[in-house]
């Protein structure tokens, strides 16, 4: 999937003014001589820009969140398998995040009965949470809550540390590799929406394999065999290289939220008129975005991380805006993303739809059951 073809509002018109006229060169040379370019505006610095730190704070609150869940999953587990004889802690159902595919398939469910499911529904809210976040502030789920998205920002940025610069792959590989998480995408959405009868999926939910996918998200990170290690190992080597590697060329997850993020009314909007055209917005935009030539970035790639903001040097020049160019600063992303987070799993929680149907004691037999489960 590739950045949308430039429409008329996407035409820089100070590049269109300075490109020459062929078929007509005298007249150009005369319009030159008889009307000079306005001169610009003197360009007014851009005071103290908070984003990134407002950005980071997001994405550690988050990601805090998230080990918390991991470490209360764990001990869960671990009551059970010690026979009750470890710390006792309760599921936490945002464990339920980690399982798309399940958040994928229970929207099949959701979308075909009317009702909410009675497994795994958490993963389905924040499945929801995620999308609509994507859907009003453009892909900020990958750049402000995504684990994943702030461990790989986290690497390449120690790796350019360490070595100095970063490593792009070159166009005519970059191109191709970026397409693999769409099609990875199509075939999840394909294999759901398609091949799977509405049945199958509750089916699958059922049995001691469908009912323990946590369990084995748990498992693959605390017993990783060889070969998953060493695909592990060469992605977070990869990521210290090439800025958001995964991200970038291999997450599904991210493809649909890139791709619902198309429908979001913001975008990164540049003025011609007080950009000095310096290059620095281009320059550190991690997903290669040409944002420099631009007046409205509306790539699916744009993650909303306005670090082209924060580096442009010229007030005005840039901004994440509204329809009718209203400038939507950082504070308003931050307390949106958090706020439709919280709003999703708040209502989930107030109407029951939060926690699943399946009770703790059902635990003692699966965590013994489950092992020689196959995948139906
Ligand atoms: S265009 Fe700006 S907001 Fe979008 S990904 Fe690039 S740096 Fe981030
Ligand atoms: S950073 Fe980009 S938008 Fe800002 S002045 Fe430079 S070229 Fe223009």
């Amino acid at each position: 999937m590739q950045t949308p073809p430039p429409d008329m509002t996407d035409v820089n018109p100070t590049a269109a003014a300075t490109e020459p006229d062929s078929a007509h060169p005298q007249a150009d040379t005369a319009s030159a001589a008889v009307a000079p370019p306005p001169a610009k505006k003197k360009p007014v610095r851009r005071k103290g820009d908070r984003a990134q730190v407002l950005r980071r704070a997001v994405q550690l609150a988050f990601l805090a969140l998230n080990v918390w869940i991991g470490v209360q999953f764990y001990l869960f587990v671990r009551f059970f398998e010690t026979g009750g004889a470890s710390t006792w802690a309760t599921r936490p159902a945002g464990v339920e995040g980690w399982l798309p595919i399940a958040g994928l398939m229970n929207l099949k469910a959701l979308l075909l009965t009317g009702s909410m499911p009675e497994l795994y529904p958490a993963g389905l809210v924040l499945f929801l949470a995620f999308l609509a976040i994507s859907i009003v502030f453009r892909k900020a789920f990958c750049s402000w809550l995504c684990p994943v998205g702030t461990l790989s920002e986290a690497l390449w940025k120690a790796g350019r540390r360490l070595l100095g610069r970063s490593f792009l792959l070159p166009r005519w590989l970059d191109l191709p590799l970026r397409g693999l998480k769409y099609l990875l995408l199509a075939f999840f959405l394909k294999t759901v929406f398609v091949d799977m009868p509405l049945f199958a999926v509750q089916a699958f939910f059922q049995n001691p394999y469908g009912l323990t996918l946590d369990l084995r998200m748990l498992d693959f990170f605390r017993h990783m065999g060889g070969t998953a290690a060493a695909v592990v190992g060469a992605l977070a080597v990869a990521s210290l290289l090439v800025p958001n590697f995964w991200c970038r060329y291999a997450c599904p997850y991210g493809a649909f939220m890139g791709l619902a993020g198309w429908l979001s009314p913001l975008r990164i909007r540049r003025d011609p008129d007080p950009c000095i055209d310096c290059g620095k917005c281009a320059k550190v935009c991690p997903s290669r975005l040409p944002v420099d030539v631009k007046l409205n970035v509306l790539s699916p790639e744009c993650t909303g991380c306005l670090e082209c903001v924060s580096a442009c040097p010229v007030q005005g020049a840039l901004d994440l805006a509204a329809p009718v160019r209203r400038r939507v600063p950082a504070w308003v992303v931050a307390a949106g993303v958090a706020g439709l987070f919280l709003a999703f799993v708040g209502v989930a929680k107030l109407t029951g739809h939060w926690d699943g149907a399946l009770p703790a004691e059902a635990w003692w037999d699966l965590v013994r059951t489950s092992a020689g489960a196959a995948h139906p």
